[in-house]
């Protein structure tokens, strides 16, 4: 049983039944999920979370779905690392990541479609079927798989090579639309209503799909040994996750699973190529312009990005801020990040460690902070975006004279052992 009270509108608070329903038919308002979180706190506790299963499903209380067998590849519990050799480099002392990148389809995505589909199949559908910059399109694919729903994918035809073959695998129908992202948004919403049949993940269950967002805050405060962090950055597409994971947050304080009500800063990383929300941020403004999206970080290239006025509202009360990046400088972020953590992370994971650096350089995220740093995607997937004179440092013969005349390697480092280790192998 889940402790799931209805659908409760963001906008004038009228109330609907858990249902497929997104919009409010009054105000045209987006639906929130409402619990019964006096429930929610009397039956959870710390320890029974704790001896739950390693993935977003220990926390199943909090979630808009209760199905002992849920769609799950075995999504979450994703490592949250100490960043010490990145936040040297940033000037941050106590930087974290959580790197959802090991996720089963390679991003956050799989916490949200597990979530929506194992909603979508309580509620009676058989077909799964979303508007997708790529992550969603392979996780949506493979969950259907699983499930043994029919998947109905839609995707702009320019995306990358990689995140077209990694859904195409999973043997549903797969949709290049020519156009943009907002183009198969739109197509899609109209699709909504023709196919009444469809679960559309980000349109007709977006309300439920959205709350598998929530889990990258509880995975983080459990980790945290059931503390909040000092600020966040997240990168923003639609700007959905952005809002969850505050509201993830204030969930865990309000159900006593944190004993000190969470003040989290929350900050926005956006493209400089599609960076409708940071704009708005920029220049005060209090609605969110549409842009057209020209970036390599496909996976973020959503020009009318639906809960953007959201966003953009938790980013400003939490006391957070924006920020937006050029494509060298997502480039330059993903080497850093994995030069210096051993995280290869995709183009939205250097928006938002270049967005980190970018902050952390103005002030705005403090050098004492504890900060984390939401690594979302896999860089496996966005390898084409890489500048292509990444290669061997050297191509040699198989013999010992071409290694040495090649390649002189000085090694002259601190290992941390607590001895001064100068080492010095050269031949
Ligand atoms: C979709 C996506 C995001 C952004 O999610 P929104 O909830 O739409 O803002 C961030 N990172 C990656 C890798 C994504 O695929
Ligand atoms: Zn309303």
């Amino acid at each position: 049983m889940d402790y799931v009270t209805g659908l409760r509108c963001r906008e004038c608070a009228r109330t609907y039944p858990a249902e497929a329903l997104h919009v409010c038919d009054f105000c045209f308002g987006p639906l929130e999920v409402d619990y019964d979180y006096e429930r929610i706190a009397a039956a959870v506790e710390r320890e029974q979370i704790a001896a739950g299963p390693q993935t977003i499903w220990r926390y199943a209380p909090l979630l808009p779905v209760d199905d002992p067998a849920p769609i799950d590849l075995g999504t979450g519990c994703t490592p949250l690392v100490r960043a010490e050799r990145l936040g040297a480099e940033l000037g941050l002392r106590d930087l974290w990541l959580k790197n959802d990148t090991v996720n089963p389809t390679g991003s956050f995505k799989d916490r949200v479609v597990s979530v929506a589909l194992t909603k979508a199949r309580q509620l009676g559908f058989k077909v799964a079927a979303c508007a997708s910059t790529g992550n969603l399109a392979n996780s949506l694919a493979a969950h259907a798989a699983r499930a043994g729903m029919v998947s109905v994918v839609f995707i702009p035809q320019d995306l990358e090579r990689v995140k077209i073959v990694t859904t195409a695998v999973y043997g549903g129908h797969l949709v290049a639309v020519e156009g943009t992202y907002d183009d198969v948004n739109r197509l899609c919403a109209e699709l909504t209503s023709e196919r009444p049949g469809w679960a559309f993940v980000n349109v007709n269950v977006r309300t439920y799909y959205a709350e598998g967002s929530k889990t990258l805050a509880f995975e983080v405060a459990e980790q945290l040994g059931w503390h909040a962090p000092d600020h966040v950055v997240v990168p923003v597409a639609s700007g959905s996750q952005l809002t969850k994971i505050r509201k993830g947050f204030g969930e865990l304080y309000r159900v006593g699973l944190l004993d000190e009500e969470p003040h989290v800063r929350v900050s926005g990383a956006q493209a400089a190529g599609c960076s409708p929300v940071a704009t708005a941020f920029a220049t005060g403004a209090d609605a969110v312009r549409p842009v057209r999206p020209a970036t390599i970080a496909k996976s973020l290239a959503i020009g009318n990005p639906a809960d953007g006025w959201y966003a953009l509202d938790a980013v400003r009360a939490s006391g957070g801020a924006f920020a937006a990046v050029t494509d060298d400088e997502i480039l330059d972020a993903i080497g850093l990040l994995a030069r210096t953590e051993g995280i290869f992370g995709e183009t939205a994971a250097g928006v938002t460690v270049a967005s980190l650096a970018k902050l952390a350089a103005q002030g705005v995220v403090r050098p004492e902070e504890k900060v984390v740093a939401y690594i979302t995607g896999n860089g496996l997937k966005t390898v084409e975006a890489l500048p292509a004179s990444l290669g061997p440092t050297a191509t040699i013969a198989p013999t010992l004279q071409a290694f040495d005349e090649a390649v002189d390697i000085d090694i002259d480092i601190d290992i941390d052992t607590g001895a001064d280790a100068d080492l010095d192998r050269r031949a």
